[in-house]
């Protein structure tokens, strides 16, 4: 099944080529022509600042869509770089997806899904620094930023363990917070045996997570971790849907993909597969050598049952590692929050301290962990 999927990435992977090839079928034009080399997207609580690196100055113009609300940003004497993600998921309120495309032989065409109105967004171009020349777009709210930092837009980070500081920090996954909705509290029948579990080992590919004193990765081990999880589970008659089980992005779009879309691309594993739960398994690391222990992360806007599989996953694993409980704690995180199930992230123990990566590097530490994520999902589906 996943050897299949895998297939599948290396097919689409290999689609894409023909944008490289009608890219420089312009010819000459092309050298005259601005290169938009990168659209970069930042998002915060109060707006979604997109970054558009070009070459050489170009021009822009925009309009306003309705039913679904759209902004359009033609460049002109513009070429699109085969490198530029086509469409990104956002996921802010206030724009919720990103399209690029080469509209004509010179332009390119940005289109942002958006609802916000007219004096709600704004779009400029700023020259100098170290990219040739950009245009920024922000929707929210506008004219905070002065020309001079202009993109220091907040990357939408990956995770934010936000380690160290207070219990019950919430920390931000980037995006604006969306509307609440009211998910329904699921009814689950007790046992393992027979339930769907989608477990993401989190990072992997070029993305190697937190690196720990002596190198080892936060991918290497959370995907070692997940593995021991899904054979355990397996034995006992769940059936388990991981989000990768290699070195590898899951998104299609590998190397190229936004952190957004990386993310997205774990949840939609989930998602699609109907999964009664998802744990989304982490290492923490922190500036200080001495920050210790395990995490249960839970969506602080999610169910109760998604608290409490959090909860019971950070008592296991304390148990079975002999490590100290840090949690449970309420989060943003991307993974959580857009995952339909009762959802967790478990931050196991700190790769940053020399002792819990030594743990963790080790079968014997692999092994209690994932021990403990097993007795958790036990005691939290009940027997
Ligand atoms: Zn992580």
């Amino acid at each position: 099944m996943i050897r299949y999927l895998c297939r599948i990435l290396v097919v689409m992977a290999g689609l894409l080529w023909p944008f490289a090839a009608q890219a420089s079928a312009f010819g000459e034009q092309v050298a005259d022509m601005a290169e938009v080399k990168a659209v970069r997207i930042g998002a915060s609580s109060d707006h979604v600042r997109i970054v558009v690196d070009a070459t050489k100055e170009l021009k822009y113009s925009t309009m306003a869509l309705s039913n679904p609300g759209r902004i359009v940003i033609n460049l002109s004497g513009a070429w699109l770089s085969p490198e530029v993600s086509r469409e990104t998921v956002i996921g802010s309120r206030f724009a919720s997806k990103i399209r690029v495309a080469q509209f004509d032989k010179t332009t390119v065409r940005i289109v942002v899904e958006t609802n916000v109105k007219k004096e709600n967004y704004d779009v400029f171009h700023m020259a100098g620094g170290a990219v040739p020349y950009r245009v920024v777009m922000d929707f929210g709210k506008v004219g905070t930023g002065s020309a001079e930092n202009g993109d220091s837009a907040e990357p939408v980070k990956a995770d934010t363990p936000a380690s160290g500081t207070a219990a019950g920090s919430t920390a931000s996954d980037g995006t604006a917070a969306l509307p609440e909705t009211t998910r329904p509290e699921p009814v689950f029948e007790p046992g393992v045996a027979g339930k769907t579990i989608a477990l993401d080992p989190g990072h992997g590919g070029e993305d190697s997570g937190a690196i720990g004193p002596t190198g080892v990765t936060e991918k290497s081990i959370t995907l070692r971790v997940a593995k021991e999880v899904q054979r355990l589970l397996t034995a006992s008659g769940a059936k388990v849907i991981m989000t990768r089980t290699i070195d590898t992005e899951v998104s299609p779009k590998h190397r190229a993909a936004t952190d957004v879309d990386e993310l997205q691309a774990r949840c939609d594993v989930a998602n699609k597969a109907g999964a009664d739960i998802f744990l989304s398994i982490h290492m923490d690391s922190f500036t200080s050598g001495d920050a210790r222990g395990t995490t249960g992360y839970y969506y602080s806007k999610g169910t109760a049952a998604g608290r409490r599989m959090a909860a019971a996953i950070e008592t296991a694993v304390t148990a079975r590692l002999g490590t100290e409980g840090r949690g449970p704690r309420s989060c943003n995180f991307y993974v959580v929050k857009h995952t339909d199930m009762p959802a967790a992230l478990v931050e196991v123990a700190f790769v940053s301290n020399p002792a819990e990566e030594k743990l963790m590097n080790s079968n014997a530490g692999v092994q209690k962990a994932a021990q403990g994520i097993v007795d958790g999902i036990t005691d939290f589906f009940g027997k």
